[in-house]
């Protein structure tokens, strides 16, 4: 029988590159991991399409699912819900698969408590100097939203010691393999369990 996959956790403050580098690895390791898509009460950004970066999903819409428990968590980040669908993560694990949860904190720390397995990276940019920059620059968020994130982000520094790795975000490509030979590592680890 084929093994189950293990569960991922990548967090990081939002403009750390997060989003790229999954993109990254999920491009050069296809076969080997899964990405799970939230589902989130926020409005899409330009270029974003249902069901790829996000379930977008009114408030409503987002407590029923809350409701009929088909969250494995959910948290508010700056003023919207944002959950992880159980149902696609449970799929994938059993397929053999790793499976990649982009959530913040709070949400982070919900699923190690369900899943105490779970491996937990948090991702940052070299410097609180080029996450404004970052930011800023991908030009998506007004400088209210903007100063809201960078306060969420100081919050969220608090939390990182939680973790089981912290990766620097400085060269794309390197960080690809860091995060990757992590999580090989850990299948060694839990192998030997
Ligand atoms: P953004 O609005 O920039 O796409 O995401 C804002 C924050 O919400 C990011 O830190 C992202 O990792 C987090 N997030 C995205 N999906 C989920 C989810 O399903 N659950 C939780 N708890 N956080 C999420």
């Amino acid at each position: 029988m084929r093994k189950r996959g293990i569960l991922i956790v990548v967090s990081g403050f939002s403009g750390a590159g997060k989003g790229t580098l999954m993109k990254e690895l999920l491009s050069k390791y296809e076969e080997t991991y899964a990405l799970s898509v939230s589902a989130t009460t926020r409005s899409p950004r330009e270029g974003e399409r249902e069901g790829r970066e996000y379930f977008f999903k009114t408030k409503d819409e987002f407590e029923k699912m809350i409701a009929k428990e088909e969250l494995i968590e959910y948290a508010r980040y700056v003023e919207n819900y944002y959950g992880t669908p159980k149902a696609y993560v449970e799929k994938m694990l059993d397929s053999g698969k790793d499976v990649i949860l982009e959530i913040e904190i709070q949400g982070a720390l919900k699923v190690k408590k369900k899943f105490p397995d779970t491996l937990l990276l948090f991702v940052t940019p070299p410097s609180i100097a080029e996450l404004k920059k970052r930011l800023v620059g991908r030009g998506t968020e007004t400088m209210e939203m903007i100063e809201s994130r960078m306060k969420r982000a100081a919050q969220e520094a608090e939390g990182m010691e939680l973790y089981d790795y912290l990766i620097v975000n400085d060269d794309l490509k390197a960080c690809v393999e860091e995060m990757h030979a992590i999580i090989q590592g850990e299948h060694l680890r839990s192998s030997r369990n």
